[in-house]
Formats: C-alpha cells, structure tokens, sequence
C-alpha cells in the first residue's frame, strides 16, 4: 500500500490544515471529471484524505501502518458523500443510519462552486448503517454470536432488483441507449466540466420492464426486516462497533453495498467490573484470616478459583490472578484479574472472644477499652 503521506505530499508532522490543504489542491488537478483528470489518482487522494484528515485514523496510521476500518470499496474511496441522513428507523430501538463521517460535501462546492451534485448517481453507495446491541459482561469477554434484526433497503425479494414483474422481459432503454447515464459538459470558471447524470426515463439501469414489478413498483429495492447472525469477537468493550461488511443498505444502480456497524453496549455486572484488559472485583476476608492466612474463593468470568491469602494481609491489598482477564481483540494475549481485599473488622464478639482478644491486647502491651460501660455497670448491679 502507498504511503499516504506521500501520496498528498506531505511530512509526517503536517498539520490538519496542511493536510486539508493539500488534498485540496491534489483533488483539483486530478477530479475525474476534469480535463486530463484521473480517477484512479483521486481515489487514492481520498483515501488518504479519509485516513490522514481524521485524528483516530491516523494515529493508528501512523502506528501500525493501517487503519482497522479499511476504507470501503465504493465509488470515491468508500465515502457516501450522498447518503440519505435524514432517515431514522423508529420502530426497533436502532440509532440513525449513518456513513463513515467523512466530510465531502464541502471539498465538492468547493471545487465545483454550485453545492453537491445530487445527480452524481454513480457514486451513490448503499448507505452504511449503524444499530446498537446490548450484551452481557461476559458475552463481551467471551465473545458472542448473536441473532439481529434491521429494517433495511435492500433487493425486492420478488424481482430479485430487476424491476420487472416475474415472467416478462427487460427492454434496453431507448433515451440512454442502455448505458444508465447521460453526460453533459458544462462550461465553469475552471473549464468544461463534464457530468453523467442519471437516466431519468430508466433510473439509471439502462433496461425498462415491460411490466413493473408490484412488490417494489419497478424500484428492484424495498425497505424490509431483515435478520442476520453477527459474530461479536472475544474482548469487545462497551462503546466499540463492530464493521460487518455489505449488511448495509443496498447500492444504487448496482454501486456497492454499505456496511452494518454494530456499537455494543455492555450490561454491568454484579460483582466484576472491567478496566481495559482487567477484570477487577473486591472480596472480604475476617480479621482472622488477614493476620493468620488463608485460602479463600474467589469468582472470576472461568469460575470460582482458590486463592491463597498469606499471614499479615493488610486491608486494601490487590492480589493478581494471572490471564483470568480479558482476552484482548485479535489477540492471544489475555488480561489479569485483579482481587482487591479488604479485611472485615468483627462486630458482634462473644464473651470469649472478647476475653482471648483482650488477653492479646495486653500481651502486646495495648491500651484497650474493656468495653464496660458505666451503664453496663449500673444496669449489672440490677439484674
Ligand atoms: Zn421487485
Ligand atoms: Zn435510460
């Protein structure tokens, strides 16, 4: 892969604005759309872009040569310049359908001087979307499979996307002779631009139906429920999305699809709590134990494992059970758990306790109040 420095041209430590800047140019000389543009070039100066121009990117850019979100394989580097944000889905508790964030709208009027072109079908790529998905603790250690359903725009079951009714034909269209598009060069400030736009008469696919398709009325798409296995993968934590490729919503005019995020959210547990790769959980342990040892049982996401309490354990100290953490992402490598203890003094003492501790206090030499009260005293004297 080229390095995405070198394809804006600049230094490692280039500023956002430095980096911007130089998309900027690059996107201009090469636009596709130019005279003695380039599209393979400008989808490289996007990809970069993508990456370099957003912090999180680029700090994983920088450190492992590669972001974990690929950019997609769509039109312009996997942007969806002109995804559909205003749709929410209402019924199913998921978040907004939403894209990869990037922001292209305002590089485009800025390089065409008359707003986006919504007629630029060809780049519409299926909108990416993104729900939420409750899990367990330890669904999140351990990783999961899990049953989803999203209502979603994707190929009309019944035409299989053709548009046509089962059993007829598909006829080329004559006003874009079958090629989906209709191109027009414009005169601009910056020269004659040239753009495709959509085929009205066949929505860009080229055929027509001789008879529509009545489940989708000719569209070849139709908003449905869907359900689908998603795999969450061992050490996912709570805020994380997890990418499942082309479960988006289907493309446009045979563009590719876009992809299904999946944001987890974690339930709280009882008694574990989880920083990072650690588990962390407290226990108590008596007085006793504390100043003589012990082995006491611990839980841990594996089950209840023994652990060894040594004599003269003070309150507040943290014992560590070693890979009983949280396996990390795409690793082997597994966290601690960390047991805090805390030494409980005793409340309610029988006589003979209290006797033997007294008796302990004053081999050592301590000043200990004997625990009788003058009303104690007074009340004895009565019964
Ligand atoms: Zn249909
Ligand atoms: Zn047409």
């Amino acid at each position: 892969m080229a390095d995405y420095y070198d394809i804006l041209g600049v230094h490692k430590g280039a500023s956002a604005e430095e980096i911007r800047r130089a998309y900027r140019k690059l996107a201009h000389e090469h636009h596709p759309d130019k005279t003695g543009g380039d599209d393979k070039k400008f989808r490289e100066i996007n990809q970069a872009y993508q990456v370099l121009s957003d912090e999180g990117k680029r700090v994983q850019y920088d450190r492992f040569g590669t972001t974990f979100e690929q950019p997609g394989s769509g039109g312009f580097g996997g942007a969806d310049p002109f995804a559909d944000f205003t749709r929410g889905f209402s019924g199913f508790g998921f978040g907004n359908g939403s894209n990869s964030g990037f922001d292209f709208g305002d590089i485009f009027s800025d390089i065409f001087g008359f707003g986006t072109q919504q007629e630029g079908s060809r780049r519409e790529r299926g909108v990416d979307l993104e729900m939420v998905l409750e899990i367990s603790f330890l669904e999140a250690v351990f990783g999961v499979e899990k049953e989803v359903k999203l209502q979603k725009r994707d190929v009309c079951p019944v035409c299989r996307g053709n548009g046509a009714k089962p059993g007829t034909k598909l006829r080329t269209c004559g006003k874009c002779h079958g090629q989906g598009q209709i191109r027009r060069v414009q005169r601009t400030i910056l020269g004659n631009i040239a753009t495709s736009t959509t085929c009205a008469e066949c929505g860009g696919r080229g055929k027509i139906p001789e008879q529509t398709c009545d489940t989708c009325e000719g569209k070849g798409v139709k908003v449905q429920i869907k359900t689908l296995s998603v795999i969450i993968p061992p050490g996912i934590d709570d805020g994380q999305r997890v990418r499942i490729t082309g479960q988006g919503e289907v493309g446009y005019h045979g563009s590719a699809t876009g992809d299904l995020y999946i944001k987890v959210r974690v339930v709280a547990h009882a008694t574990l709590k989880r920083d990072g790769l650690s588990i962390l959980s407290e226990t108590p342990i008596s007085f006793y134990q504390a100043a003589l040892g012990s082995r006491i049982e611990v839980q841990t996401v594996d089950g209840p494992v023994e652990m060894k309490i040594p004599a003269g354990t003070q309150s507040g100290k943290i014992f560590r059970l070693r890979a009983k953490g949280v396996p990390e992402l795409n690793s082997r490598h597994r966290g601690d758990h960390l047991v805090t203890v805390y030494v409980v003094t005793p409340t309610k003492l029988s006589k003979k306790e209290r006797e033997i501790l007294q008796r302990l206090a004053e081999e050592k030499g301590e000043l200990v109040d004997v625990g009788e009260s003058v009303w104690d005293k007074i009340k004895g004297q009565f019964e």
